[in-house]
């Protein structure tokens, strides 16, 4: 950092629930991570908020547990093809992220090399550190947007500033605030569009 120079501010992103739309998985009833590239739909707005955020200066980081390798339950290659098609389309858009961020381990994973613990899987605040580290980044100017308790908690444990969504991603009825577990955000919003205008107003851009 030169002299005189401010430490710049990012914002670190959650992938899914924040960025693309969770699956109903019909085996196990529950709404979860793609497991293959046709499965992967950005959220509605979730493009011209990063947009917004991108144009206003913010470098974008990606921080995202992988853990469905790990748990035998798809395979590195369709991670890696769920991984492009989401680069793709925000290339597309415009939209280029400073860097991407995947844990890809699980403590009950049953792949060797990928299972038990890890410095990675948040809430650890480990890739937010090295991201401040290797951008020279503000993390009290920084902002943490996911949709899970371990998001907040990773951000607050980096020292940054947190958005929980809580919301459907992308429906055209957004669901009630749902009381979560865990640490307080500093704000709540019902998707990345509402979250990027809290992030706007509240830095003055
Ligand atoms: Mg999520
Ligand atoms: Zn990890």
């Amino acid at each position: 950092m030169g002299i005189g120079k401010v430490a710049q501010a990012a914002v670190f992103l959650d992938r899914d629930g924040v960025l693309n739309a969770l699956v109903l998985n019909p085996a196990t009833g529950r709404m979860e991570s793609p497991l293959t590239p046709e499965d992967l739909r950005l959220c509605r707005g979730v493009v011209e908020a990063l947009f917004r955020l991108q144009q206003a200066g913010y470098p974008l980081i990606l921080v995202s547990n992988q853990p469905n390798y790990a748990l035998g339950k798809c395979s590195l290659d369709m991670l890696s093809r769920i991984h492009h098609k989401l680069v793709c389309e925000l290339l597309g858009a415009g939209i280029t992220f400073s860097r991407f961020c995947y844990c890809l381990h699980h403590p009950q994973g049953v792949t060797p090399g990928f299972s038990g613990l890890c410095v990675c899987r948040k809430p650890s605040p480990w890739f937010l550190l090295r991201a401040r580290d290797d951008f020279r980044l503000s993390m009290a100017r920084s902002w943490m947007i996911g949709d899970q308790p371990t998001d907040v908690q990773c951000g607050k444990a980096a020292g940054t500033r947190t958005i929980r969504i809580d919301g459907n991603c992308g429906g055209s009825d957004p669901l009630p605030v749902r009381q979560h577990p865990g640490p307080h955000p500093d704000c709540i919003a019902t998707n990345l569009t509402e979250a990027a205008q809290t992030i706007l107003s509240q830095d003055g851009c």
